[in-house]
């Protein structure tokens, strides 16, 4: 497979260097040239009890070109990345209501579900590595989630540094110390004074930093590395093969934030997969569900919520979309997100929201409608869901059409985010035995200002103190 830049200036590449580049160097992000199609008569999708690993690899095979990695290779690491998840199924479908479900992700060792996609890439980063005799240093900017998974996908690996930011006191407790207790010498946190969106614009920034990036040989493990959103589109295929005995349409209900888990729904429609629509929920940093409502879409300040995690306005995933929805003319992408970025409007906001409409809907949930989320489920039904899930029961709430199977993806653990279970429900959710010295666990991380020069400088030291010593 090969891969194209979405601003079309940056060179085509096939699956290994779109791994190792992640952000292309264009300012771009990385797409399949085309979509791989998976036939309806495929026998795995046949199959009533589908297993997710076989499941993954007919998935994530036709991305991949052959001389990369043997087959025989490629399904060992994918079975190797899944086995960590707790869950024999890994990703338990539980039903709550006649016609609803959540597919639970939140399994893995970092209790989100960013684990499915971090847990691969960590083991494919080594696999080409260790082939290509490289080193790398992967830096990457976290709302809480993807730090943890990152940081347990990559410690210890002899070819890569991690330095993952943060923004500082805005992450919770469990997903702070998740990172800055793994203690291994490759793993380097930073607490950024600032929000989410200032640490993704310092990573996209020593991204287009050609020195330092060369330098250093930085990749990316956010979502904009094509490899994530890859591993992601498995688990909606896996949710209709487990739901097809209903033959009803499915529609996806996804807590979003940058895009990235909605995005590979997109992805796994493009590839055949059979469902209704998708269901973009927000909290009160609503701009995309703004956008699928009105196609407005249009940057306001980010106000801390209950689900940290989807505090987010500039959603860097939404990028691929807009591609394909200017029929991939990376030039028209290029000076629309320019624009976006400088004036704050996204251009031409209404045809797309018209081509968007097929298949994107977008509901919001405010913090009280979170609490009262989970505090309902809680007493419907005994099952304790986390803030983000909650926005996502809150847009089911709002959805009206009764001949669709609803799919509401539970994207964290409810210990993950115990304060907001605890206001909702009065219960402190319990971590896994696995985690539950967390508390008691030393913590290291280092403090910098909102400020290019300074993380760069700070990364610069550190990586040549390690090559001296
Ligand atoms: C990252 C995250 C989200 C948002 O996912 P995107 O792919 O960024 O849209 C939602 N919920 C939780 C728990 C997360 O960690």
């Amino acid at each position: 497979m090969q891969y194209i830049s979405t601003r079309t200036g940056a060179p085509i590449l096939e699956f290994e260097d779109v791994v190792l580049t992640g952000l292309a160097n264009d300012g771009g992000l990385y797409v399949p040239k085309v979509w791989p199609q998976i036939s309806a008569d495929n026998h795995i999708l046949d199959m009533d009890d589908v297993d997710y690993v076989e499941l993954a690899f007919e998935i994530i095979r036709p991305y991949i070109e052959d001389k990369c990695i043997e087959d025989i290779k490629l399904k060992c690491l994918i079975d190797d990345s899944y086995k960590p998840f707790k869950r024999p199924s890994v990703a338990p479908l539980v039903q709550i209501e006649s016609n609803a479900w959540m597919l639970e992700l939140f399994h893995g060792p970092t209790l989100a579900f960013k684990d499915f996609a971090l847990q691969f890439l960590g083991r494919m980063f080594e696999h080409i590595l260790t082939k290509r005799d490289k080193r790398l240093t992967i830096i990457g900017a976290t709302s809480g989630d993807t730090g943890s998974a990152a940081i347990e996908a990559c410690k210890g690996r002899d070819n890569l540094d991690i330095f993952m930011l943060h923004p500082l006191g805005r992450v919770s407790d469990v997903q702070r110390r998740q990172m800055t207790t793994v203690l291994d010498s490759n793993v380097h946190n930073i607490a950024i004074e600032g929000t989410f969106d200032d640490c993704q614009d310092l990573v996209k920034e020593m991204f287009n930093d050609a020195l330092f990036r060369d330098d250093l040989n930085v990749s990316a493990v956010n979502s904009i590395n094509w490899a994530r959103v890859m591993a992601q589109i498995v688990y909606y295929f896996y949710a209709v093969s487990r739901l097809k005995k209903y033959d009803r349409p499915i529609s996806f209900i996804v807590p979003t934030g940058n895009f990235g888990n909605v995005y590979a729904g997109y992805s796994a429609i493009q590839m055949g997969l059979n469902a209704a629509n998708l269901v973009v929920a927000s909290n009160h940093n609503d701009i995309l569900t703004r956008f699928f409502e009105t196609g407005d879409m249009s940057i306001m300040p980010v106000k801390p919520s209950l689900s940290p995690s989807m505090d987010i306005q500039v959603s860097s995933n939404f990028e691929r979309l807009l591609f394909d929805f200017y029929d991939r003319d990376g030039e028209a992408v290029s000076n629309s997100i320019k624009m976006f970025r400088e004036e704050g409007v996204l251009p031409g906001g209404n045809k797309i929201h018209s081509l968007a409409s097929n298949i994107f809907s977008g509901y919001s949930t405010n913090d009280e409608g979170t609490l009262l989320a989970i505090k309902q489920l809680y007493d419907d039904r005994g099952v304790l869901v986390d803030p983000h899930t909650a926005v996502g029961l809150g847009a089911l709430k709002q959805l009206k059409n009764n001949e669709t199977l609803h799919v509401v993806l539970a994207t964290a653990h409810p210990a993950k985010f115990p304060d907001a279970v605890k206001q909702a429900t009065g219960i402190n959710p319990d971590l896994p035995t696995f985690l539950s010295d967390l508390y008691d666990r030393e913590e290291r991380f280092t403090k910098l200002n909102n400020n290019l020069s300074a993380v760069e400088s700070y990364i610069r030291d550190v990586m040549s103190s390690k090559i001296h010593c």
